[in-house]
């Protein structure tokens, strides 16, 4: 039988675990990975980054268009993510996997595959993991990282640049195109939403450049960007400095999304949003390989992109990204 006619049931926890252990790496000198009661790793030195992201079925994905790899990966990459928007680079993962009996061998394998992909994508070690019984399949990485100077989410000043690494609304555009049953015709979108690329080189660059503030875009730009402005903040973003996902732009008639909207309130497009001196935005821009584009400024005045306040937008739902 092939790993997608078998149930995880037959394979029993023990072996899926041995099969699993074969995809990741081996520990380097001095280290224990997979296989005692804890991974021995080395300490990195500085400030030692530390970060958690569960996904669950039926809320974070969907196995009707997601495949097990593209689970694995995903959920390994959010968390590399979160390291990248503190200016830090990742460095170990441990995953914990909890699977129905009748999970198909070949998805649960499928998870620890793109898993191991993605921790190889971005140098990461997987050091250990687990695997329980649940009542659907979810995937729980946490991913530890270091970093010189972490950039937090605080620190924008009035007058700062706002700048965003790569572009904006891909992957909103490729869940709609999935809940449509139209993956297959939009591999770009497909990918933006399933397999996003984290920011990692970027992050540690935009950090070095002395940026102010720091957050990758995971619940959309509107949401996200509310979170680098403290009290007394605003903002002023152009809607016509975006940089929509091309794909995104040739995609939207076809799909019914006005791509405007898409771009500034869908989310998991994994970019990273920071704040920091304008003068400097030219140098750092010829650094980074994903590209970054200056979106506006932090100003003293109301939070807004274009004519709507960040509150404004925020309160728009998934219908409101239909184009009109
Ligand atoms: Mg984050």
């Amino acid at each position: 039988m092939s790993d997608f006619e078998e149930n995880v049931s037959h394979l029993g926890e023990f072996e899926l675990i041995e099969k699993i252990k074969e995809m990741i790496g081996k520990p380097g000198r001095g280290e224990l990975w997979s296989g005692d009661d804890a991974a021995v790793v080395h300490a990195p030195e500085g400030n030692l980054l530390l970060t958690i992201d569960t996904v669950v079925e039926g809320v974070d994905f969907d196995l009707d268009y997601a495949t097990g790899e593209e689970v694995g990966w995903k959920a390994l990459a959010v968390n590399v993510s979160d390291v990248a928007a503190m200016g830090g680079r990742p460095v170990h993962a441990v995953a914990s996997l909890s699977v129905p009996p009748a999970t198909r061998t070949g998805t649960a394998l499928g998870i620890g595959r793109g898993l191991a992909t993605a921790a190889d994508r971005w140098g990461v070690s997987l050091v250990g993991g687990d695997v329980s019984r649940s009542s659907e399949i979810s995937v729980t990485v946490a991913v530890t990282g270091r970093c010189e100077r972490p950039v937090t989410r605080d620190g924008a000043s009035p007058g700062d640049a706002i700048c965003v690494t790569g572009t904006l609304g891909g992957a909103a555009g490729g869940l709609a195109a999935l809940r449509a049953g139209r993956g297959r015709d939009f591999p770009d979108l497909r990918s933006r939403q399933l397999l996003p690329e984290a920011r990692a080189h970027e992050g540690i660059e935009i950090a070095r450049s002395g940026a102010h503030s720091m957050i990758d875009v995971s619940d959309g730009l509107a949401a996200d960007l509310g979170h680098l402005l403290r009290e007394g903040l605003g903002c002023s973003v152009h809607p016509n400095r975006l940089p929509i996902d091309p794909s995104l732009v040739t995609a939207a008639p076809e799909l019914g999304l006005d791509p405007l909207t898409t771009a500034i309130v869908g989310g998991e497009d994994f970019e990273l949003l920071f704040c920091m001196e304008p003068d400097r935005t030219g140098a750092l821009g010829a650094e980074l390989t994903a590209g970054m584009t200056v979106i506006g400024e932090v100003t003293e005045g109301h939070a807004a992109i274009g004519g709507r306040s960040l509150h404004e937008w925020k309160e728009m739902s998934w219908d409101h990204l239909r184009s009109r």
